[in-house]
């Protein structure tokens, strides 16, 4: 790790213009991801502004919405009693991730932000990295994939999003607030990533400098269920093959209303429209579900780690349905 400046930023305002006056800064909250990837060699910034002092922690509610402070972490928006009761996915997905040391430090914001774990992005001695080293290739295409994307993949990078908490949350509609040196933006999640395209190395629509105050969640219906289903190869402190977040509304045997979302099979949380349209409105039974995961998974591109993918993907969606649904436990 070469030698960088710490800087702990005192207010919003200080942090915001510390880091946009040096290309070379980042921020740094609970540092889960910041610091691994420093630690390998793989990020080398030369200052960090650490944001954990700043006011940007807490969730409140307002009517049908909840607001989640981007310092908040990972164990305390899991134990806030409306995501409980209103959100059962949403504390599903954040008690699935990582190990409790680590939700006591990752923050939502961070959750957000964290990079890919593909192997070769993470070992600088790999050369070919789109993502790591723009134009130098992709070494997963041809290499060792199994923990790779399906969906929303490029010639050019197949790395997965890692993150759990946005599968529910890109299902939700939830919107990302942020702060620069130019005021402040709302953006929808589901236009919050980039899928890789040609330019890997670009995976958000924020600007450099540009902070995370807060996201905002619209709770579920009353009525609702849900489920986050992660299929993993260890039961815990492990990141997703595939996931499935679902909450659905049935009455009288018909979907009246459905959200879905795909973990552990895309570059970017997974927001699956093709399954939605096609249950909304029709019979809650196991023959609609398959023809809506095999709707959603139409599109899959594999390479040879990864084809066991789009059946698994599938069994995942229809067994998660299954169970929001009341067939199966
Ligand atoms: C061993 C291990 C296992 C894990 N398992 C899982 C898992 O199963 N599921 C899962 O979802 N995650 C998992 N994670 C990832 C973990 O959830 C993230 O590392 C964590 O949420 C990142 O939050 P942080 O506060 O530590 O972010 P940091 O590491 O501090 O920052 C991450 C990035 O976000 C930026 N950033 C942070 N906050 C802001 C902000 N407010 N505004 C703008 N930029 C910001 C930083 O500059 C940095 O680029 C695991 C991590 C580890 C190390
Ligand atoms: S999949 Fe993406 S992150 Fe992984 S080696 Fe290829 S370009 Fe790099």
């Amino acid at each position: 790790m070469h030698a960088f400046e710490y800087v702990r930023a005192a207010d919003t305002e200080q942090a915001m213009a510390t880091a946009t006056a040096d290309p070379g800064a980042s921020f740094l909250a609970g540092g889960t991801t910041q610091l691994d990837l420093m630690k390998d060699g793989v990020l080398n910034p030369f200052r960090l502004v650490d944001i954990t002092r700043l006011p940007l922690g807490g969730v409140t509610r307002t009517g049908n919405v909840l607001r989640v402070g981007a310092l908040t972490t990972m164990e305390e928006f899991a134990a806030d009693p409306t995501v409980s009761q209103r959100l059962p996915f949403v504390r599903e997905s954040l008690l699935l991730g990582a190990s409790p040391q680590l939700r006591n430090m990752a923050t939502i914001g961070g959750n957000l932000l964290q990079r890919t774990r593909c192997r070769y992005f993470r070992d600088p001695t790999v050369a070919a990295c789109n993502k790591r080293q723009p134009g130098t290739g992709c070494a997963a295409i041809t290499g060792v994939a199994r923990m790779h994307a399906i969906l929303g993949t490029s010639e050019h990078c197949i790395a997965l999003h890692a993150s759990d908490l946005a599968v529910p949350l890109v299902a939700l509609d939830a919107v990302v607030h942020t702060l620069s040196l130019d005021g402040g933006r709302s953006i929808p999640l589901t236009e919050f990533y980039l899928p890789p395209g040609e330019v890997p190395s670009a995976e958000h629509v924020l600007r450099h400098g540009e902070l995370i105050t807060s996201v905002e969640v619209p709770l579920l219906a009353q009525g609702a269920r849900s489920l986050y289903l992660k299929v993993r190869d260890r039961a815990s402190y492990e990141f997703a093959l595939t996931a499935a977040a679902v909450a659905m509304v049935v009455a009288d045997g018909v979907i009246r209303e459905a959200r879905v979302g795909l973990g552990g099979v895309a570059t970017i949380p997974w927001r699956a429209r093709f399954a939605e349209d096609i249950l909304r409105g029709a019979a809650a039974r196991t023959e609609t579900f398959e023809a809506a995961a095999q709707a959603e998974l139409a599109g899959a591109r594999t390479v040879a780690g990864t084809a066991f993918k789009v059946e698994l993907a599938q069994r995942t969606l229809v067994r998660a349905l299954q169970t929001v649904a009341g067939m199966a436990s």
